[in-house]
């Protein structure tokens, strides 16, 4: 079986900060993890291959200092890394970057799954993973909580929705995104931590790519930031004094205040 796996370089923290002018990450001096959702797919196409046979490629859409990431899946046991970086990528909204993802994929070659993770901690739209499924015209389910059983032909898993869980059956090749529920990611050994120094992760640029350049980064982008902002909460706290009797008085006659706001 060849799985594919899309791995995203995020920053590290739970603060991510936005640079007012430009309404983009600002990624300076911030650390660079592997996306959490993303381990969790690593592990789960690692155990397929495990239990099926095959190989193990993550790809990446980053800059150049993803390779460092890329090692690092390695070190969780995928076969190899393949980062997609050019100048020309950069400024990629969702669709930019689906469209990019799906023609590095397309340059790897044939495959049976893609696993995505749920979502991205920083971007955050859970986009990605549908929308490269689109581009590439293949079946896809989002929310994966288990994989019951995969075969050469169709996958089948337990899909996790608004009202509980849903039993799916897919025709592979298909593309699926997973929540944290589906697996615990393992930690790296001394000897896959070896191995992944050794490695040589893949570059493509636009020009190793049938990429259409309009179709990238910034030009492939329609998706504006007219404005980003941190939600302001307001708490204010009011104490209740005076006996049961008083207080329950008072509480109700708040709650009837409110309520009026509400309407
Ligand atoms: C107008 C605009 C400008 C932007 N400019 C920039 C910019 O200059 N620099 C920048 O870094 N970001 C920029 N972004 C953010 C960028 O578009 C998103 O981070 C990116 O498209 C992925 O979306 P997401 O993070 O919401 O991923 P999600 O859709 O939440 O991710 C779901 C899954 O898709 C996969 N995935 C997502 N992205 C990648 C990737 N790059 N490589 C491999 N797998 C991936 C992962 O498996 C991930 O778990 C911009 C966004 C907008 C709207």
């Amino acid at each position: 079986m060849r799985i594919i796996v899309c791995i995203k370089q995020v920053p590290g923290t739970n603060e991510v900060k936005m640079d007012p002018e430009t309404n983009t990450i600002i990624r300076e001096n911030v650390p660079a993890i592997i996306n959490p959702f993303d381990t969790y797919a690593i592990e789960e196409a690692v155990r397929i291959k495990e239990r099926r046979g095959g190989e193990v490629i993550g790809i990446t859409m980053g800059i150049p200092a993803a390779k460092e990431m890329l090692k690092e899946a390695i070190s969780l046991r995928i076969d190899k890394g393949v980062l997609l970086t050019d100048r020309k990528f950069a400024g990629a909204d969702t669709l930019a970057t689906s469209y990019t993802l799906s023609k590095g994929i397309e340059k790897i070659g044939e495959f049976d799954l893609i696993i995505c993770g749920k979502q991205a901690t920083d971007g955050d739209t859970a986009q990605v993973g549908s929308s490269m499924a689109r581009t590439l015209g293949i079946p896809y389910a989002t929310d994966i909580s288990k994989i019951i059983d995969i075969k050469e032909d169709k996958i089948h898993c337990l899909k996790i929705t608004d009202d509980g869980y849903e039993e799916i059956e897919i025709k592979l090749p298909a593309l699926i995104t997973v929540v944290k529920e589906i697996n615990m990611p393992r930690l790296p050994s001394i000897k896959t931590m070896k191995i992944a120094q050794k490695s040589e992760i893949e570059v493509l640029t636009l020009n190793d790519t049938d990429a259409d350049e309009k179709r990238t980064g910034l030009k492939g982008s329609p998706t504006q930031v007219r404005k980003t902002f941190v939600p302001v909460h307001e708490v204010s706290n009011e104490m209740i004094e005076g006996t049961t009797e008083e207080k329950a008085i008072k509480l109700s006659e708040i709650l009837l205040k409110l309520k009026g706001k509400v309407k």
